[in-house]
């Protein structure tokens, strides 16, 4: 947007976050039970248009910290592929839609179908644990690696992990074992590699902290083609395309074609209710709010992201 379009822009944006703040559609995850817990009410909005570099906040974004979820599958798969290869590391994780839920064991002879869905983000931390980092001692070391590498895509601040939401769910991971233990019989995970260390790496991946502002800088550097605020390059601009290919295959999980086809967004949700959405060289976007429609994607950012697609022009991808 031009500068003298932002207050047309602003005020735009303030009326769909108030209206979709109205939406007490859907209902809160409960297969992690600290999830159950979170405040129903929470939303919040960070955007970045991207050329002119303007930034909108809504809601008490600083304050509102959530879980990243399955968000942090495209920066799994981002970290996988920047040390790996996008073609290596599609030996085992393809890049496929497959209209199912994210908890389903699905997976093909040897490969998971995507990113997206748990059976591909497993494979894609085994990948990381066994082929990235094979002369590590314990998973935490590379999680903590892993860690420093969200804090610089999510634009510098610290990321803690949220200890109370990991315990939560690793004692509820009877689904996430049974697909490790699925893939591992495949052939789909790399030889030996240590189920449970999968597990425990991936629960705390899910369970670092951030808040909007943190998802939209994500976004803008997936939107810069692997290039954040200052310029700086901290994507290969290849990994940075075959994660919006993950995002536009299955980053919405079955709704991600349709979302794709009416708004011009690429997205990622997590089942705390966070998303992040973009489109090429346009606009970044973090929102948040835990209600999620039957598909496990945040009603209002759903919504927020559908009315912000009709009401400020030239913001889709293929736009001029
Ligand atoms: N940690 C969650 C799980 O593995 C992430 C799922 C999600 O956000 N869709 O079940």
């Amino acid at each position: 947007v031009a500068p003298t379009n932002c207050r047309y822009v602003n005020s735009e944006l303030s009326q769909i976050f108030l209206r979709c703040g109205q939406n007490e559609d859907g209902a809160l995850n409960e297969s992690i039970p600290q999830l159950a817990k979170q405040d129903p009410d929470l939303w919040a909005a960070s955007v970045i248009f991207i050329a002119s570099n303007h930034k909108v906040n809504f809601g008490p974004v600083t304050d509102t910290r959530f879980t990243i979820q399955s968000i942090v599958k495209i920066l799994i798969y981002a970290y996988a592929a920047s040390h790996l290869g996008v073609l290596h590391v599609s030996d085992r994780v393809k890049c496929r839609g497959f209209a199912v839920p994210y908890n389903s064991d699905k997976t093909t002879e040897g490969c998971a179908p995507n990113v997206c869905l748990n059976s591909g983000a497993l494979t894609a931390c085994a990948m990381i644990l066994k082929l990235v980092h094979p002369k590590a001692k314990q998973w935490l070391h590379v999680f903590y690696t892993f860690r420093s590498f969200v804090q610089k895509i999510c634009g510098g601040d610290i990321i803690e992990c949220d200890y109370d939401t990991y315990h939560s769910e690793i004692s509820t991971a009877a689904s996430n074992r049974a697909i490790l233990a699925k893939l591992s019989k495949c052939g789909t995970l790399p030889a030996d590699v240590d189920t449970e260390d999968v597990l425990c790496f991936y629960t705390s991946c899910c369970s670092l902290l951030v808040n909007t502002q943190h998802l939209a800088n994500m976004g803008l550097v997936l939107a810069k083609t692997g290039k954040n605020e200052s310029g700086k390059q901290v994507l290969e601009p290849r990994v940075a395309q075959a994660c919006l290919a993950q995002m536009m295959q299955a980053g919405l999980y079955e709704q991600s074609g349709d979302f794709f086809a009416i708004t011009g967004l690429l997205a990622k949700s997590g089942v705390s209710g966070g998303v992040v959405a973009v489109a090429h060289k346009k606009i970044a976007i973090g929102l948040f709010s835990p209600r999620l429609n039957a598909y496990g994607n945040s009603t209002r950012a759903v919504q927020f992201i559908r009315e912000l697609s009709v009401t400020i022009p030239g913001i889709h991808q293929l736009a001029e």
